[in-house]
């Protein structure tokens, strides 16, 4: 009997085909006893849980976890569209108050750093949106139970 045995998670894993380095497992069972006697039992055990039906409900647990959830609040706002008009305004306001000192800044760039500025920018920000969205619609998926 080897001293060297596999450990129990090997020796299920090995039963059942998922160990990718049995080459040595394998080995160690043509020696010891009882190791092969364990991949046997767990053998037997997992052509006992694959031949079990799976349980099926009567009824349909989905829609009684749907019922569960509580219904998604479709009213109205005030405090969004404060935060938006704000966030617009402020946005409105940065032109006014800062429109000369802008313009002063841009205006003595070299016309090729200002494109590649630009055309940087419009990569980022749509880079930053396809993410956003991709991201929309994986979580939407999650949600579609059908
Ligand atoms: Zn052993």
């Amino acid at each position: 009997m080897s001293s060297n045995h596999p450990s129990e998670n090997e020796l299920q894993q090995y039963a059942i085909g998922e160990l990718f380095t049995n080459e040595d497992v394998a080995a160690h069972l043509h020696s010891c006893a009882g190791c092969h006697a364990r991949v046997t039992n767990y053998r037997l055990l997992a052509q006992q849980l694959n031949a079990m039906q799976s349980p099926a409900f009567d009824f349909n647990l989905a829609q009684l976890v749907l019922e569960q959830l509580p219904a998604p609040k479709a009213q109205f706002s005030w405090i969004t569209v404060f935060g938006v008009v704000l966030t617009l305004a402020f946005l409105a306001a940065v032109p006014l108050v800062f429109g000369g000192y802008i313009v002063k800044l841009f205006k003595n760039l070299p016309a090729l750093f200002a494109t590649v500025l630009t055309v940087s920018t419009v990569a980022i920000f749509i880079g930053q949106l396809n993410t956003i969205i991709k991201e929309h619609y994986h979580e939407i998926k999650k949600l579609d139970f059908n």
